[in-house]
């Protein structure tokens, strides 16, 4: 019983025995009323290399009504189980589906929204992994490219747009129909088809003779809140910076940006119709860093049209190529396109890929970047921080070893070669060897099928002087976790060390020595007999992807000077370096605290502070030791309201400050602070109370007690749009009673209807760190549950509930007791027992953290 898996190996026969050509797809919608289905017929033409031979296509729908191949009608009893199946194809084929398919409220397929500012419909489909066939009778896999030709029709009035330009409607009455041209061959999970009474602004993209139609697209709700100006500006740089790296013009005849409503993800590169969650769209005033991660956002899905749309892995076990070249397109892109606005993109990057990918490199669950992808199962959990950031890492370091000139030559040489087909990862490292005249096989062999972050760590003796008489870096491999896979190596690294003084208060970079390190120890003469300056850094300018640590004398400079770096990036690494020690149980979290307040008085780099404030609080509610976690709490809230008082008026950094105090007000005069913000009492100079701003704050009142239900309604009614709903549920399962938990935990574990959306507003309202006791009931209930949540409900939805709802504030050797006991009996299947087997090695970190902070306590004491 296949469900809705589909293995590699019934891809690859597949794919062997099948030519697609081509899809005529009609889609009626109709009205897309609540609860309805849509008729969807389904013409492909295809070829068979063995005539004769019995195959399937997928789909996943309520009903069939009509299966015709080669003009003969199949019994309906063929659609079983997900797929169809074809007895016997000739050598030339044309088969029919007619099928009613269903939208869905989970984001995946075609997702059916609701506004309730207008009670209007919007309708978009996602479909990547495999979710074109629960909107058209689809050959489910990469490889099996083909043109599409829709024809939808939709009530008068909407728009429709989909990968082709979107034509006149025809028709009269309360329908239209809209009959689009065949699109250039592409693979099933890169079309798209987005419906409903959504506003466009357009404009055009101009070089030379070339023009290239943009739109950027909204629900009405949302449209005065979209800077369409700033999305052209970005997507014109990112336009005229990859066709000059490319050496390729854009390939499809135009390029749509749709923000849609309750999407999964950050963006989706359905070709010229890129999907992006409506998030973006600023409702209240952001920082400069969500400008930043839209930015990247959009030329990361620019990027994938030439990268993924035009040239397409063959098989999801290369979705980490595909991922990291946009990650890494992105990041490149806003640091050297002209005009851009975010020239220090790879500090961002170090600060947050590189966090992510060092977080999830140490996981039980991690992997060789190369990873096996046998099944649909596979892939969908693979989505993950090895996948986009340590791929993309790893392509930084291999763009750094082959020099970017080469890189790109090697990468025009792939576009020519293989536009509009299928690769693997040998198709770009051969053409990147002829470019760049190295053997790329052993690189690709310690960087890409080993799994885990190499340590550097210094070994330097100081004489009386203070002079370096000896200084080594010391590798390690791997600490794998027991039972991941993977081979624990060395590695060649490419780094630079940094020397950094104190000249004038400021932490002045006075020398850098580029080098290999090789092996378990390389000697670096070159700093032998020179004094020994404040700092000592290793891997400088990030060039390589390994943990790095600090020497003792240059670990306490950092500690009081961290924001004293004039650059960003030596800032963000040594902000990685102390986290990382302090996840590792290395640093005491009361340290880690005391140096970011230090740090954090002069970082400027607003993500920075922003992804700081976040690992803080994680840090206080995780990793402080429980006897002294209180007190710490109490100091960080209590930093962040006079930091918030003293930032500048209207400045980023009040923002994130006020932000910050309504994730942790704790005491009768901080949460009364945040009440009179909330109704005005109290102003501060220059902070906008605004929608968003509002919730956080009422958040943290229901939560602690201190508002009621009223209040929440109140708040609704000022901001009954969608997102209002979200928040208003987050703070109804956030009130401190044991009845609104088990309101919460119905709602999303008992039953289905909740969207996308909202389930996770609930999930995240009921998982409190201050309300541990009155949660802990649920740990029994989780492993009661889990298994059956796997079973039943779409991939989307059961991974909120199974991350989303493990114990994770019951730091203790019970949970993890209980999590075994599970995973013994209830022999769950390799994606659920990861998304747990994760989910437990948080409780086995924070349980070392703990003692390394007690420990630290009772020294002092
Ligand atoms: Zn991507």
């Amino acid at each position: 019983m296949p469900g809705t898996n589909l293995t590699r190996e019934e891809a690859r026969t597949r794919a062997a025995l099948l030519h697609v050509e081509s899809y005529d797809i009609e889609l009626d919608l109709g009205s897309a009323p609540e609860g309805g289905t849509f008729r969807s017929t389904t013409v492909v033409r295809f070829s068979a290399t063995t005539p004769g031979a019995a195959t399937f296509i997928d789909l996943v729908a309520p009903s069939v009504s009509e299966i015709v191949l080669n003009g003969e009608a199949l019994d309906l009893a063929a659609f079983a189980d997900s797929r169809i199946a074809l007895p016997a194809v000739q050598a030339e084929n044309e088969l029919r589906v007619v099928a009613d398919c269903a939208y869905t409220n989970t984001g995946e397929g075609l997702h059916r929204f609701v506004d309730p500012v207008d009670g209007e419909t919007y309708l978009y489909t996602q479909f990547e992994v495999p979710d074109a066939r629960r909107v058209f009778a689809a050959f489910e896999q990469p490889d099996l490219k083909a043109t599409f030709r829709f024809t939808v029709a939709a009530p008068a009035g909407w728009v429709v747009v989909s990968n082709s330009p979107t034509p006149e409607p025809a028709g009269e009455g309360a329908t239209r129909t809209w009959a689009f041209e065949p699109t250039p061959r592409m693979s099933t999970y890169v079309t798209a088809l987005v419906a409903g009474p959504y506003v466009g602004v357009f404009d055009e993209y101009a070089a030379g003779d070339q023009r290239v139609p943009l739109g950027v697209y909204c629900r009405p709700s949302l449209r005065e809140f979209l800077d369409a100006e700033a999305i052209f500006e970005v997507t014109k740089q990112g336009f005229d910076y990859f066709q000059e790296k490319f050496d390729f013009a854009y390939p499809f005849a135009k390029y749509d940006q749709l923000f849609v409503p309750e999407f999964n993800a950050g963006a989706m590169e359905n070709a010229g119709a890129v999907t992006l969650r409506d998030q973006y769209v600023f409702r209240s005033k952001v920082t400069d860093a969500s400008y930043e991660m839209r930015a990247a956002t959009i030329l990361h899905e620019l990027a994938h049209m030439w990268f993924g749309d035009l040239v397409t892995m063959e098989w999801w076990n290369d979705l980490w190529l595909n991922e990291s070249f946009a990650t890494f397109a992105e990041a490149v892109c806003q640091a050297e396109a002209p005009g851009s606005k975010w020239p220090n993109s790879w500090t961002t990057f170090a600060n947050q890929m590189k966090t992510w990918a060092y977080r999830q490199d140490q996981l039980p669950s991690t992997h060789p970047i190369m990873a096996e992808i046998n099944d649909l199962e596979d892939v969908q959990v693979n989505f993950d921080g090895i996948t986009y950031a340590k791929g993309a890492s790893v392509l930084k370091q291999l763009v750094a070893y082959v020099g970017q000139d080469a890189f790109f030559k090697g990468v025009q040489a792939y576009f020519k070669r293989h536009a509009w087909g299928n690769t693997t990862l040998p198709d770009l490292l051969g053409a990147l060897e002829e470019a760049s005249g190295r053997d790329l096989r052993t690189w690709s062999k310690a960087w890409l099928e080993t799994a885990g972050i190499n340590l550097l760590r210094p070994e330097l003796h100081i004489n009386t002087d203070g002079d370096i008489e000896s200084f080594a870096i010391l590798q390690e491999a791997p600490a794998l976790p027991a039972g991941a896979r993977g081979e624990a190596v060395l590695r060649p690294h490419r780094i630079a060390i940094g020397l950094y003084d104190l000249v004038d208060d400021t932490l002045v970079r006075t020398d850098r020595i580029e080098l290999d390190v090789d092996g378990p120890r390389t000697e670096v003469p070159e700093l032998v007999g020179r004094h020994r300056p404040a700092v000592l850094l290793l891997n400088d300018d990030d060039l390589s992807y390994a943990k790095v640590r600090l020497d003792e004398d240059s670990l306490a400079v950092v500690t009081e000077h961290l924001g004293d770096f004039t650059d960003s990036l030596p800032r963000a690494l040594c902000w990685a370096s102390a986290w990382d020690m302090t996840r590792d149980g290395e640093l005491a979290t009361r340290d880690y605290l005391s140096l970011a307040l230090s740090g954090l008085q002069r970082e400027s780099d607003i993500g920075v502070v922003q992804s700081v404030q976040r690992q803080v609080k994680l840090a206080l509610e995780m990793y402080a030791d429980p006897a002294w976690r209180e007190e710490g709490l109490q100091r960080w809230a209590a930093a962040a309201e006079e930091r918030l008082r003293a930032a500048a008026p209207g400045s980023d950094h009040q923002l994130a400050w006020a932000r910050a105090l309504a994730a942790a007000a704790r005491t009768d005069a901080q949460l009364g602070l945040l009440a009179d913000l909330l109704d005005g009492s109290e102003t501060i100079e220059g902070l906008a109370v605004d929608t968003e701003l509002r919730w956080s704050l009422l958040a943290r009142l229901v939560a602690t007690g201190r508002a009621d239900d009223k209040a929440v309604d109140e708040e609704l009614v000022r901001d009954n749009t969608s997102s209002g709903q979200e928040h208003a549920a987050s703070c109804r399962a956030a009130r401190p009673t044991a009845g609104a938990k088990a309101e919460a935990w119905a709602s999303v574990v008992e039953s289905d209807k909740l969207t996308n959306y909202v389930q996770e507003a609930v999930i995240g309202g009921f998982q409190q760190a201050d309300q541990r006791a009155l949660i802990a009931p649920y740990r029994e209930k989780y492993f009661a549950a889990v298994k059956g949540v796997w079973e039943s409900r779409s991939h989307e939805i059961s991974q909120q509930i199974i991350v989303g709802l493990f114990p994770a504030y019951q730091v203790e050797q019970a949970t993890l007791d209980a999590t075994d006991a599970w995973l013994a009996s209830a022999d769950p299947a390799p994606a659920l027992r990861r998304q747990v087997v994760e989910s437990r090695a948080g409780i086995e970190r924070a349980l070392k953290a703990q003692a390394a902070d007690r420990a630290a306590g009772e020294r002092r004491a």
